[in-house]
């Protein structure tokens, strides 16, 4: 097919249809609220399948896929290593409630990569991996307080969901129906990038925080990275009071490096949190870190954490399978991909006279409507947001599939080729345009 006739509006009937059929059943048509396309509008693709850097939906239109599954996806869908290696270890049962050798193997893997987990325990997904290595920190010290991060997302656990937005040592608000004051009233919700607002909230209760948590580098409010030296003031901090150090690696671990972002900053937690690529897009998920601390964990410990499918053998090797397969020249491609992407978004919207700023984090990056530079959420959430939605629909109906809001992340994978740099090159002149011409709402 030549490039000008993928770039034609795309029909989406079948997808509009499926969407109708799953909103009868199932709140809002999705699992998971981000997939309805509420910030940008439009029909939200239903996908049939995906390979390599192509993700096909139910109408027949293929995408090049820059979201990845919001991350674990990195070396491109269906992988032929990961998916033989599910296959094998599915004709010998799926679950057996007992331990496996599999889990060893994944664990070992990731303590040989990431060198400040010393023991790990795997789980379902990046909330339960938070949530108890949240549960994990109390535990162990004894401190009943937490510290998260404006814009920060670790997963949708009662304790996290906390926002409270900017200011400093503002003590957390439920930011969701459902979740109590009583859950969140230990929650410290501070500003990004802000080691003073850190410094006043240990001043004020130091002796009862139990931890403070942080994305490795943020993805979850668009990509924020860590200014220099921040996570190393957070250490720094966090030891002069006793408090651990959890930093979240469900989004970078894997992906930004072999050693997640630890590989590139070298700051060292107490725990780390693990998801998305480590299961290569089977649920599982993991919490590691100091030996000392994860043993307060049951069975030998008292700390008490469990799941019928943790470790599960199916996750297990899709995981293992998939970091196998990451291999520095993996990195490369996908840090290379990065690179080649973010130039192109970013010179074609400068064609199109767009004030934008392409905001990185090693290969993570997102798309900044602004001329100010974005530092935290309230920052993220001042730039013009608006032009978004034109700029994401016209990439889509041209065949490019870029994540659905302006405060989410683009994840390239190592399957990106020239033919798939071709498509977007030919989809990103009219979509910059579309950003320009995109009229602020009243
Ligand atoms: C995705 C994500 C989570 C939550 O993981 P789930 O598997 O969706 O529960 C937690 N923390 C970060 C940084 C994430 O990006």
């Amino acid at each position: 097919m030549p490039v000008s006739d993928r770039t034609a509006k795309r029909s989406t009937e079948v997808s509009a249809r499926l969407f109708a059929e799953a909103a009868a059943v199932i709140p809002g048509g999705v699992n998971s609220p981000v997939r309805a396309f509420n910030s940008v509008g439009g029909t939200p693709r239903f996908i049939t399948s995906a390979k390599g850097y192509r993700l096909t939906d139910a109408d027949g239109n293929e995408y090049v896929d820059l979201v990845n599954s919001w991350g674990p996806a990195l070396l491109g869908h269906a992988h032929p290593e990961v998916v033989e290696a599910v296959r094998r270890v599915a004709v010998d049962g799926l679950s057996f409630g007992a331990p496996t050798p599999a889990e060893t193997a994944l664990a070992t893997e990731i303590i040989e990569r990431v060198a400040p987990v010393e023991r790990i325990r795997l789980v379902n997904s990046g909330t339960e991996a938070t949530m108890s290595a949240i549960r994990l920190a109390r535990g162990f010290t004894g401190r009943p307080k937490i510290v998260k991060f404006s814009g920060c997302y670790h997963g949708h656990s009662d304790a996290l969901l906390a926002d409270a937005g900017s200011g400093v040592a503002t003590l957390g608000l439920p930011s969701s129906p459902g979740v109590t004051g009583a859950a969140t009233v230990d929650t410290i919700v501070l500003p990004y990038n802000d080691v003073a607002a850190v410094e006043a909230a240990f001043a004020e209760f130091g002796d009862q925080i139990a931890c403070v948590i942080s994305e490795a580098a943020a993805g979850n409010m668009g990509t924020v990275a860590p200014l220099p030296g921040y996570n190393a003031e957070l250490r720094r901090i966090t030891d002069a009071h006793g408090a651990l150090l959890i930093l979240d690696e469900v989004m970078t671990g894997f992906r930004v490096s072999r050693a997640g972002w630890f590989g590139i900053d070298g700051v060292a937690a107490d725990l780390l949190t693990f998801g998305k690529v480590m299961s290569g897009g089977l649920p599982a998920a993991a919490f590691g870190g100091r030996a000392d601390v994860m043993e307060r964990l049951a069975p030998i410990g008292p700390v008490y954490q469990a799941g019928t499918l943790s470790g599960n053998p199916v996750a297990m090797a899709a995981g293992l399978a998939t970091l196998r397969a990451a291999d520095d020249a993996v990195y490369a491609r996908v840090d290379a991909n990065a690179d080649r992407l973010s130039g192109m978004v970013s010179d074609a919207l400068t064609e199109a006279s767009v004030a934008h700023r392409i905001s990185r984090a090693a290969n993570m990056f997102s798309v900044f409507f602004s001329d100010a530079p974005v530092t935290d959420f309230a920052s993220a959430k001042a730039t013009d947001t608006w032009r978004f939605p034109a700029f994401f629909h016209a990439l889509l109906d041209a065949g490019v599939y870029p994540p659905c809001s302006a405060f989410e992340t683009w994840f390239c994978s190592a399957a990106l080729d020239d033919e798939a740099f071709e498509r977007i090159g030919a989809a990103l002149p009219a979509a910059a345009r579309a950003a320009a011409e995109a009229e602020q709402p009243a």
